[in-house]
């Protein structure tokens, strides 16, 4: 069921078809069935620890910095005063210790489905899962869906940190989501959601980006590099309320000693703005839209 034969895990899913990432294990940390997902937690030889979900990779501890970093600072960068973030999904607890790094951002909230995930990364991913006991972070256990149906005008930045589309995330990619999401931004809010590979299953891609378009004045698409993810890279969709945001141009630039004091590894303004130039095959089925 985990994908494990012979001391490998392999990643298999109909997403990404007819091909699939290995990680060579030397322990399952943990392995449980939780009400949404069945949760699993490798020592990879390699690449450190490694959440894996349903059979998909999440994170592992070798390149998690890449994902984590861009997901929070490509929205916080593009934002003026991102004081009050949402985020949804994010159970490791990767995306809290990113976005409390900003030093615009006042408070966290963030909701999750699986209260087991958050446990299991607190005990075996201390380096996410310390994100989670940030003071600045208020945690809730429920679906993101229905959390942001009752949520309007209350936040400056949101940031989906979820699953691929396909359990209990389905509903967070799915155009109804992208204007529930719109009603809970404060004016001029902008948003952020893990949008899959350009290299799999493009149209679920532009799917994603094209509810992006048609429920804000702007919307942009970036990747980053992440060698664990599938074909590894990963994309995003980002969508502002002001017509006035250009996304590859950041906001805020941090200087060097700042890139440092933040412990950043991954995001500078040179790779924000570089991460918005796509191949001509990821731009024109984008432009289609
Ligand atoms: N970086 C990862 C990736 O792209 O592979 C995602 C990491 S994070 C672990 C994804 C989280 O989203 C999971 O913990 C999962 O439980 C949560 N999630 C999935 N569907 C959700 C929903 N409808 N509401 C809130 N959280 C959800």
């Amino acid at each position: 069921m985990n994908g494990m034969k012979e001391g490998w895990f392999s990643e298999l899913s109909s997403l990404w078809p007819g091909i699939s990432l290995s990680l060579e294990v030397n322990e399952v940390l943990h392995s449980e069935k939780s009400d949404f997902q069945d949760i699993l937690v490798l020592q990879t030889k390699s690449h450190g620890r490694a959440l894996i979900l349903d059979g998909i990779i999440q994170c592992t501890e070798s390149d998690e910095f890449a994902y984590q970093e861009m997901i929070s600072f490509l929205p916080l960068c593009s934002h003026p005063l991102p004081k009050k973030v949402l985020i949804v999904g994010g159970g490791d607890g990767g995306v809290a210790r990113e976005v409390a790094k900003h030093p615009g951002v006042e408070s966290i909230v963030q909701v999750e489905i699986d209260s087991h995930v958050l446990e299991v990364s607190k005990k075996f991913l201390p380096f996410m899962g310390t994100g989670l006991t940030n003071p600045k972070l208020t945690l809730h256990v429920g679906d993101g869906f229905r959390f942001m149906a009752q949520h309007r005008q209350e936040f400056d930045v949101i940031i989906t940190d979820s699953s691929d589309p396909v359990g209990p995330a389905v509903s967070l990619f799915q155009q109804s989501y992208f204007e529930l999401m719109r009603g809970a931004l404060k004016p001029g809010g902008i948003v952020c959601s893990q949008a899959g590979t350009v290299w799999a299953n493009i149209d679920i891609v532009a799917q994603t980006f094209q509810h992006c378009h048609l429920t804000f004045r702007k919307a942009s698409f970036a990747c980053a590099a992440v060698p664990t993810y599938p074909t590894g890279q990963i994309g995003f969709v980002l969508g502002s309320l002001s017509p006035e945001t250009n996304f590859k141009e950041p906001l805020r630039i941090f200087s060097e000693t700042e890139l440092d004091s933040f412990n950043l590894h991954y995001y500078s303004a040179e790779v924000h703005r570089a991460a918005f130039v796509l191949p001509r095959f990821a731009k024109k089925a984008l432009d289609e839209i």
